[in-house]
């Protein structure tokens, strides 16, 4: 009685190619990522998030873009402002608005000489 009517249910009629694909296409995003150095990140959130549509987008699209990454294409600029914007606190070292008296971070006065 069981048996016969697990026939009529749609998942034993597909045919073992259509599980394979569907299994690489469940896959993809972390087959697309497999040369990628966060390929462990994107496989964990494809196996635990794939099976969500959102989850298998957002590891495609960061399969996809987390090449882009390249260290040619970020110029190599320390990270200085720009000259009159901020100075840094003498004693804690963080970055204030010109014109403080006392730092934002730690709140030490600054010397005038910097203002
Ligand atoms: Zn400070």
């Amino acid at each position: 009685m069981m048996i016969s009517f697990l026939r009529f249910i749609p998942f034993f009629h597909f045919h073992p190619i259509f599980w394979l694909v569907s299994l690489f296409l469940y896959f993809l995003p972390a087959f697309l990522a497999r040369n990628k150095p966060n390929f462990t990140s994107i496989l964990i959130l494809n196996i635990l998030a794939g099976w969500t549509f959102i989850g298998w987008i957002i590891a495609l699209v960061w399969a996809l873009s987390s090449d882009s990454q390249r260290p040619v294409a970020a110029p190599a600029q320390p990270s200085q402002p720009a000259a009159g914007a901020s100075f840094f606190c003498t004693t804690c070292g963080q970055p204030c608005p010109v014109g403080a008296r006392f730092c934002s971070a730690c709140g030490a006065a600054q010397p005038a000489a910097q203002r």
